[in-house]
């Protein structure tokens, strides 16, 4: 079955209506959409003269970044650059204003953002034909630049108060002795505004300082003049966007040649130029304008209308200073208005490298700290060594002085046999004198006598009297044999007297040693006064002491033996010790002092029980080869018997 003829087929007047239905809901839906989502800002950032031209490219960028900080959502920034700010050109700006119509006539962007006072001008002559009611801000504009009576409902300013002779007199704060500040000018049209008005301005400096201008000069001939400055010279950097030989010049590179050729200070009144070449001072401050202006901005896209908003020119902020200008002018802290701020101070090498030189400092005290203990330690220890050189010189003595109180009995002995004698023969020569004819042979025969008596007594005395005198450390060589012999003799008496058979084995070769002749006879006397005393319960048949010398290797050997009872088990290296004896009266000192002189030769002294009972005492010292001298031990030894 077919319906359709049930219905009244449609007339074609229904079918339009239905077709424009629908179109007018598909037109409603899409605004709908496109009211929800307007798409990105559009805003056209006009500059003067171009994108890289100083002071307003700082504050195009500053701009563009707080607009997009403040707004968060995306925003289409379009740059369009005045090129004929340079210099007037009537028909360049109309084709460019035709331009700019051209390309936004059907889609008008939300903002334009005129940059600097040629865009302000610019825009406010031709106003009417640039969108007329879409909003605008003037900014980066010094206030003077900006005509108002020409401001629209759609414009509002956000401006700068130039104030040169504030700028002027930090200058002269900073080097109070100037005499002529050159002041760098362009010859654009917005730099010619600003010569006449700086000369205005300043006009009541010129009985202070001299102003150079030099804005009729090129770019060339500023830095050759900059550079021969007479002395107490600054410079006022205003603008140099176009020189007087028609050269544009961008972004900061004409401020920092004319920095390296100048002979003076350099200063300005914008912040876009600090950073490298400008001492400092008051100046326009980029980020304090460019965060107004993005204010301003964010208030328009939200729905406010841009000439109701009013916004008080902004006039320079704290001074600031450029800390490495004020290193290279020699410019203190104290020269500086009060509250001013100092960018890019460098770090001394203190404050850059601290942690290294604390380090470095710390190890050095250390170190020294080390030393001055060492030196101290060492100082001590010398002065111990010194101090117990002194008492074992002093015990050396005592020690000495003791030997020679036992071998009293048989030194009077000694000597008084020859005197004895002497006397016996003298008294037979007077005598022979008494004759009338004395036998001259006899009597010389006697002399002779006598003076051999006188020698034997004089030889007792002179060889106490050395072994008793406090003499200094004299080592020289001498035959161990020799020293061994003359002990012997010295000792012969006391020997004798105390029933001991000596017993001298001495080697049949020399044995060259270097040593204190005394301090070695010393040492052989206590050991063989030990070995009598050692002896002294045995039968006097057995009371036998030997003396032997010898060559073993490299050295020369003494060694006394005796037939005593021999050191206890266990005792043998104790012997050696200060104070360790066995004797009622003994002093226990004979032996440690012994040790200390055989030491103090290089040598070495030691002790051992014979197989068949008895002690025997050893010393060895280095022989003399070839008649090269062998060191003489330490230092220390030399010290302590010296
Ligand atoms: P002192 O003779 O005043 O005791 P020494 O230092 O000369 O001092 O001797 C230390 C000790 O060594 C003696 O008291 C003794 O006990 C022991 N001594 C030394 N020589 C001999 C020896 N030949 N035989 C046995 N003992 C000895």
């Amino acid at each position: 079955m077919w319906f359709w003829p049930a219905f009244r087929r449609p007339s074609f007047y229904t079918w339009t209506f239905t077709a424009a239905l629908i179109i007018a809901l598909l037109h409603a839906s899409l605004d709908q959409s496109q009211a929800a989502d307007p798409g990105p800002k559009r805003v056209l950032m006009l500059h003067s003269f171009g994108p890289r031209f100083k002071p307003w490219s700082d504050y195009a960028e500053a701009i563009r970044s707080q607009i997009s900080q403040q707004w968060q959502m995306p925003v289409d920034f379009l740059d369009h650059s005045l090129v004929d700010a340079r210099q007037a050109d009537a028909s360049a700006e109309a084709s460019f204003v035709e331009y700019l119509r051209s390309l936004y006539f059907r889609r008008p962007v939300d903002l334009i953002v005129a940059i600097g006072a040629p865009a302000a001008v610019f825009v406010q002559h031709n106003r009417q034909q640039l969108f007329p009611v879409t909003p605008m801000i003037f900014t980066a504009v010094e206030q003077r630049r900006v005509e108002k009576e020409k401001l629209t409902a759609y414009d509002t300013v956000v401006a700068v108060a130039h104030d040169f002779p504030a700028a002027f007199d930090n200058i002269l704060r900073i080097f109070p002795l100037t005499k002529t500040i050159a002041v760098v000018n362009g010859t654009s049209p917005n730099e010619v505004f600003w010569e006449k008005e700086m000369r205005r301005e300043l006009a009541p400096f010129s009985g202070r300082v001299e102003l150079r201008w030099y804005n009729e000069r090129s770019f060339e001939q500023i830095l050759k003049d900059a550079a021969s400055l007479p002395p107490h010279s600054a410079v006022f950097w205003h603008l140099m966007n176009v020189d007087a030989a028609g050269v544009a010049h961008e972004a900061n590179a004409a401020l920092n040649k004319l920095s390296a050729s100048a002979n003076a200070p350099i200063f300005s009144y914008d912040g876009s130029f600090f950073g490298e070449a400008i001492v400092g001072g008051p100046m326009h401050s980029v980020m304090e304008l460019s965060q107004i202006t993005a204010a301003v901005a964010i208030r328009i896209f939200n729905g406010e209308k841009a000439g109701d908003i009013k916004t008080p020119s902004t006039g320079f902020a704290t001074p600031k200073f450029d800390w490495r200008q004020m290193e290279r002018w020699g410019i203190g802290e104290s020269n500086l208005p009060p509250g001013s701020t100092i960018h890019f101070r460098q770090p001394r090498v203190w404050e850059r490298y601290s942690w290294q030189i604390g380090m470095i400092i710390a190890v050095i005290l250390a170190q020294a700290g080390l030393i001055t203990a060492l030196l101290n330690a060492h100082r001590q220890r010398r002065l111990a060594e010194v101090q117990s050189a002194q008492r074992t010189r002093e015990l050396a003595t005592v020690s000495r002085f003791a030997t020679a109180g036992e071998l009293t009995a048989s030194i009077a002995h000694e000597i008084n046999q020859p005197l004895g004698a002497i006397l016996t023969n003298a008294e037979a020569a007077d005598e022979m004198l008494k004759s009338p004819t004395p036998d001259i042979g006899e009597l010389r025969e006697i002399v002779k006598d006598i003076l051999d008596d006188d020698r034997r007594a004089t030889e007792v005395i002179r060889r106490t009297r050395s072994l008793l005198k406090k003499a200094p450390f004299e080592p020289k060589v001498s035959d161990l044999n020799e020293v061994a012999r003359e002990t012997v003799t010295l000792l012969s008496p006391v020997i004798a007297g105390r029933q001991v058979e000596l017993k001298s084995i001495l080697a049949a070769i020399a044995l060259p040693i270097i040593c204190d002749h005394i301090q070695l006879q010393q040492v052989i006397i206590n050991l063989v006064v030990n070995a009598m005393d050692a002896m002294t319960n045995k039968p006097s048949e057995k009371r036998i002491i030997s003396i032997r010398t010898s060559k073993v290797e490299n050295f020369a050997e003494l060694s006394v033996s005796d037939r005593g009872p021999g050191i206890p088990e266990g005792k043998i290296d104790q012997v050696f010790e200060p104070f360790f004896t066995s004797k009622a009266e003994g002093m226990g000192m004979g032996l440690s002092i012994a040790r200390t002189i055989i030491e103090a030769h290089s040598g070495r002294i030691w002790a051992e029980n014979r197989d068949h009972g008895g002690a025997s005492f050893r010393i060895r010292l280095p022989l003399v080869l070839n008649r090269q001298r062998i060191g003489l031990g330490s230092a220390a030894g030399q010290t302590a018997l010296g």
